[in-house]
């Protein structure tokens, strides 16, 4: 049976009171009218109703009044206000929210899409009375937050089997089967990286004790007796206790926003580089302590052959790996690597000599430590360097109700390094996007307040968000819902309770697709390197940083020497890969916070933030002995070298606008070519 209950419906526009009226009753809704308050203070005097759509284009403040009578008389009634247009998302909230109104939808609307919300609030659960006074935002219970607990027990009673099967595997290892212990081993790691997610806690740490003493046993030094009494400690660690609802972390700031996750909330992982096996294990200690995953590595080779398809954050290096100065060279071939390329160093060395402190800028150090370092230093550099990589993790804003709800869907989402935010107002959905910029938006279609169709609408209509994947979260709505909510401008939906996978699976797919669509149009198909657009845009805000730190940036201007002639005389093509060289140089060095973009033609831009001018012409210069360094062969295999000419300005000195800076370093420029060439001016 659909619809069902007598639902008051005060409209002045009689047209569309007959028309919804008709669809409403149409889907076995009783419909009682009204076109005017007075009109609907007689229905309710005579009849009981189960919600009321209120116009809220009646005169004046009538409509709001009329909502405040309702809701002292009726304190628990869902109500849908239909207003007008959004003007100002955020400051029509607080009044709506005290006035507990359920839903807004805005005019015009189709008798389908009401009929969505009239379903819905009929059959979401009634808002509490508030205490009183009242209280400014009411939380209704969260539906997912059970469903999620639902699934959380399912995964529970799964455990169980793993439990049954690891058991097995370890008997079957234990009797010299090389693929039993295998796969133990992978289930061990499996339950440590998810139990956690699902309440499990105990479980994941009983988990990561076995997977520690299972690792040895792989290669042949297995101590049986501990893994035995891991094995006891894991079946003892649950299922049978009950998954522990995790209580809602941080403060919950005015609005709703739910304060920043620090980067760090997301787990980090580093490398660390060093040729003295007992400092590294030391320092393994220290990255127990501060719950950073530390992969060590004595050589290059030994790293890339450890970090191989896993996420790093960073790579800590020391400056003189294996020999004066190795540290550098290493940094290159880790760089050098596609999926590394841009990952932020750090260095550290016993001296602090200022020509490898140029030499460590330049190779991408974006921190400079003593050696030993601290626990405070390591601390605070694997902080920078989290920070440093975060612009590249996938940023999902999730709209939902109920703390607890927001943050069981940020857990399933945890493994995978993605910046998940959660937002319970939806009136704040404005400036969160603002400020938190994300790749994609989970709305949860229950969400009290405006109707996810218009939130979508509204966020259609913002030029920066046309193309932001929306993700609705929803309980099965029929095929009225699905029309709306394509056409209203949703992506994709997903129906409670969600799981996990899923969950994970579709996000992930639209995240990436939307990524790679932005590297095509903000970035040079031949250098890799950010085009003009999106460089200027980057520098933008990286300069109003610097200005607020009150730290210098020296913007580089580079042009290639000849570069016709190049052309002229070895071939397009081996001109071609000039640029391509140089834009790789340009994009593996300097530190992973600096910006790189490719002007146009053979001209080349480097913003170096916290820089001097002079440094910067110090750091550069490094560069462009590499590239001069660099052998190119012609088409016809002729061998030949280039050069590039910079000017650098510097900031605030030179000026405090990005095209104030680029006229400036312009100009340099010039003079640099005038000068004769393969040099630098500032
Ligand atoms: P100068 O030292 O004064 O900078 O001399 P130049 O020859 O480098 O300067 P000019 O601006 O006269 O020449 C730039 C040349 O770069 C001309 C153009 O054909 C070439 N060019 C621009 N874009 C590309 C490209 O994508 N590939 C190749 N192979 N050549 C390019
Ligand atoms: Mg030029
Ligand atoms: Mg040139």
């Amino acid at each position: 049976m659909r619809g069902g209950g007598t639902v008051l419906f005060l409209e002045q526009d009689r047209q569309l009171q007959l028309a919804v009226t008709a669809y409403l009753r149409q889907r076995g809704y009783q419909v009682e009218s009204a076109r005017e308050v007075q009109e609907a203070r007689t229905v309710l005097s005579r009849t009981r109703v189960d919600a009321a759509v209120v116009d809220g284009l009646l005169p004046g403040t009538a409509s709001l009044d009329f909502i405040q009578e309702l809701r002292t008389a009726h304190p628990t009634l869902p109500i849908l206000l239909a207003s007008g247009l959004w003007k100002d998302l955020k400051s029509g909230g607080p009044r709506l929210k005290q006035l507990r109104v359920t839903r807004i939808l805005q005019k015009p609307y189709t008798p389908e899409e009401l009929y969505i919300w009239v379903e819905q609030l009929m059959k979401a659960p009634r808002p509490t009375p508030p205490p009183i006074p009242v209280t400014p935002v009411p939380i209704a219970a969260g539906d997912l937050a059970a469903e999620l607990a639902a699934l959380n027990a399912e995964y529970g009673k799964q455990l169980r089997e793993r439990f049954a099967r690891l058991s097995t595997a370890l008997a079957e290892a234990r009797a010299g089967s090389r693929e039993a212990l295998d796969a133990a081993y992978h289930s061990a790691h499996k339950l440590h990286g998810s139990a956690g997610s699902f309440g499990f806690a105990a479980v994941g740490v009983a988990a990561g004790r076995l997977e520690a003493v299972l690792k040895p046993a792989r290669t042949g030094a297995g101590d049986w007796a501990a893994i035995d009494a891991a094995l006891r400690e894991l079946l003892a660690s649950g299922p049978d206790q009950p998954p522990k609802v995790p209580q809602a972390a941080g403060p919950v700031e005015p609005g709703g926003l739910k304060a920043g996750s620090s980067p760090l909330g997301v787990p980090g992982a580093v490398l660390v580089l060093d040729e003295d096996a007992a400092w590294l294990e030391q320092v393994e200690k220290l990255g127990q302590e501060q719950v950073v995953k530390v992969v060590t590595a004595q050589s290059v080779d030994e790293a890339l052959g450890r970090v191989r398809g896993q996420w790093l954050d960073g790579a800590l290096l020391h400056v003189h790996l294996d020999g004066p100065e190795g540290g550098f060279a290493a940094a290159a071939r880790l760089r050098g690597e596609e999926a590394l390329s841009s990952l932020p160093l750090a260095f550290f060395s016993a001296d602090g000599d200022l020509a490898h402190r140029v030499a460590a800028a330049h190779a991408g150090g974006s921190l400079y430590l003593p050696r030993p370092f601290t626990a405070a230093d390591f601390h605070g550099a694997v902080e920078r360097l989290v920070a440093a990589r975060r612009p590249e993790r996938a940023r999902v804003l999730v709209l939902h109700e109920g703390a607890q709800a927001l943050l069981l869907l940020t857990q399933a989402m945890a493994p995978q390094h993605w910046e998940v935010t959660g937002l319970e107002d939806p009136f704040m959905l404005v400036e969160a996007l603002a400020e938190h910029r994300p790749d994609m938006l989970l709305l949860d279609t229950a969400v009290p307040g405006p109707g996810c169709f218009d939130l979508c609408r509204i966020v259609r209509a913002m030029p920066d968000w046309q193309h932001l994947p929306i993700l609705l979260l929803t309980q099965d709505m029929g095929r009225e819902f699905r029309v709306a909510a394509f056409e209203a401008g949703a992506d994709d939906y997903l129906t409670k309770p969600v799981l996990r996978e899923e969950l994970v699976a579709r996000v992930l797919a639209r995240v990436e697709r939307g990524r790679l669509l932005r590297e095509r149009f903000e970035r040079d198909a031949l250098t890799g390197l950010l085009l003009r657009r999106p460089f200027l845009e980057t520098v933008h805000a990286r300069l109003n940083e610097a200005e607020r730190h009150l730290r210098p940036l020296a913007l580089c201007f580079l042009d290639v020497d000849h570069f016709k002639r190049v052309n002229d005389t070895y071939g397009h093509l081996a001109g071609d890969h000039v640029l391509t060289r140089l834009g790789r140089l340009l994009s593996t060095r300097f530190r992973r916070e600096d910006v790189r973009g490719r002007w146009g033609g053979e001209e080349f831009v480097v913003a170096l933030v916290g820089e001097t001018a002079e440094r910067a012409r110090e750091i550069l210069a490094r560069t462009a002995a590499e590239l001069a360094r660099t052998q190119f062969e012609g088409q016809r295999g002729e061998r030949f070298h280039v050069t590039f000419s910079a000017g650098i300005a510097e900031a605030p000195r030179d000026g405090s606008t990005v095209e104030a800076l680029l006229k400036e370093a312009d100009t340099r420029l010039y003079r640099a070519k005038q000068n004769g060439r393969n040099r630098i001016e500032i």
